[in-house]
């Protein structure tokens, strides 16, 4: 039988390989243009780093990470942990006061896969460490939007929510539990786990019951402070001026515990059920929490693969590839030998090119050509060995010239 990747992956075969270099390479661009610089991480780290920042209680912490030798490695589920972990390590913060980072990396979560949701899937993302000027949550949500939209993906919807301090939100909580003791038993068997352990969770479920009893609960935008507010609405007012459409959410909260105030997340309803394509927020208290001074900080991260289901639905034309220019057919082993020299020097020399490999006839070798794309053929035979000349064939419209074979590495390759 044969062996199977495993469950929840997926393999990348060369036409998607050379789609994934075109998205990154679009996303590079843009983020140079926003001055980030790349990070690249270890793929696994100590458990212990997510633990302590994304939380125990979390769905990723508490069942979904991939944790091995006795749980002291963990393959990384997300990058802004391992990021402000080499911040700190690293001592970055001495190189500049404000750090703009990027990175395009694998992620590893034991997740029920589904469209959408892998158990190995790639995140571009970017982490500015040092700023907590509402400036800096305009320009990362910018950027993501700037992203989508260097692709033509305009169909989105921006959610935003401001989710306080701790302080502000511990208040929240205890009025949220408050409240939903009293419809417990209505509420979905994950909300009820969630009800002890990570309550505040229960304001992102999408149960229909949920909903309905959450209708009528305690806003977390009533117990944020005028200072959180005010920094909410300067966020807001700036994306206004910026012509930035956005929905403000006040159940919008995201699945890790390190955030604080600003979360974001930015939808497509060309993804199905698993609808986010990128979402972040501002982490001010993360990098204290990891032994650094009190450094505020933001990020998102977005979703490479969904990123790609929402270019299919939108039928976005990739670059084809580089064509191949000149398709070498050879004839006999004398020429079958020279062939492959002079296709090893043309490449040497920037030149793309083919030769047959299973010693196939010229008719097949031409089928092969055609395949192939080739712009030009040549057959090469004990003949043209002799009489040093061969014919060079344009395919688009079946034009010859003569070449003399030993100069085949210096021509031009173009008849016009
Ligand atoms: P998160 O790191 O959970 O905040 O997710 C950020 C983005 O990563 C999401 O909006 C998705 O685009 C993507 N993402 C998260 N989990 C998965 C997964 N299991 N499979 C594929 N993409 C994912």
């Amino acid at each position: 039988m044969l062996i199977q990747k495993p469950k929840g992956t997926f393999d990348i075969l060369p036409k998607e390989a050379g789609q994934r270099r075109h998205i990154l390479e679009k996303i590079r661009k843009t983020l140079s243009n926003f001055n980030y610089s790349e990070i690249q991480t270890p793929t696994f780290e100590n458990t212990s780093l997510f633990k302590r920042s994304i939380g125990e209680e979390t769905d990723v912490v508490s069942k979904e990470m991939y944790s091995f030798n006795d749980d002291e490695f963990t393959l990384r589920p997300e990058m802004t942990a391992p990021v402000v972990r080499a911040y700190l390590e690293n001592s970055m913060y001495n190189e500049s006061p404000v750090q703009k980072l990027f990175y395009f990396s694998n992620m590893y979560r034991h997740e029920r896969p589904q469209a959408g949701r892998y158990r190995e899937f790639s995140q571009y993302g970017i982490e500015v460490i040092g700023s907590g000027d509402f400036t800096v949550d305009v320009e990362v949500i910018a950027v993501g939007l700037q992203i989508l939209n260097d692709f033509g993906i305009r169909d989105i919807k921006t959610k935003i929510n401001n989710i306080g301090t701790q302080q502000e939100r511990a208040l929240f909580i205890d009025d949220l539990k408050k409240y939903l003791t009293k419809y417990l038993k209505v509420l979905s068997i994950d909300s009820r786990k969630r009800f002890e352990k990570n309550p505040l969770r229960i304001l992102d479920s999408k149960d229909p019951s949920d909903n309905e009893v959450l209708e009528n609960a305690p806003v977390l935008y009533e117990y944020l402070s005028k200072e959180t507010k005010d920094f909410f609405s300067n966020v807001l007012d700036l994306l206004k001026d910026l012509r930035i459409k956005f929905e403000v959410d006040y159940r919008l909260v995201r699945g890790f515990d390190y955030y604080t105030s600003t979360t974001f997340e930015v939808i497509s309803d060309e993804l199905g059920s698993q609808n986010a394509i990128f979402g972040g927020g501002r982490y001010d208290m993360l990098v204290e929490q990891l032994g650094g001074k009190p450094t505020p900080a933001i990020g998102f991260a977005c979703g490479i693969e969904r990123l790609m289901i929402v270019l299919d639905k939108n039928e976005y034309e990739y670059p084809e590839k580089e064509a191949l220019k000149l398709f070498i057919v050879s004839i006999g082993e004398d020429a079958k030998k020279f062939v492959l020299k002079t296709a090893i020097a043309l490449r040497k020399k920037n030149f793309k090119c083919e030769t047959d490999m299973l010693n196939r006839s010229v008719k097949s070798q031409m089928k092969e050509a055609n395949r192939l794309n080739a712009e030009y053929v040549i057959v090469i035979g004990n003949e043209e060995l002799e009489s040093n000349e061969a014919k060079l064939k344009r395919m688009s419209d079946g034009i010859e010239i003569d070449v003399s074979v030993d100069k085949i590495y210096e021509l031009n390759y173009n008849i016009d």
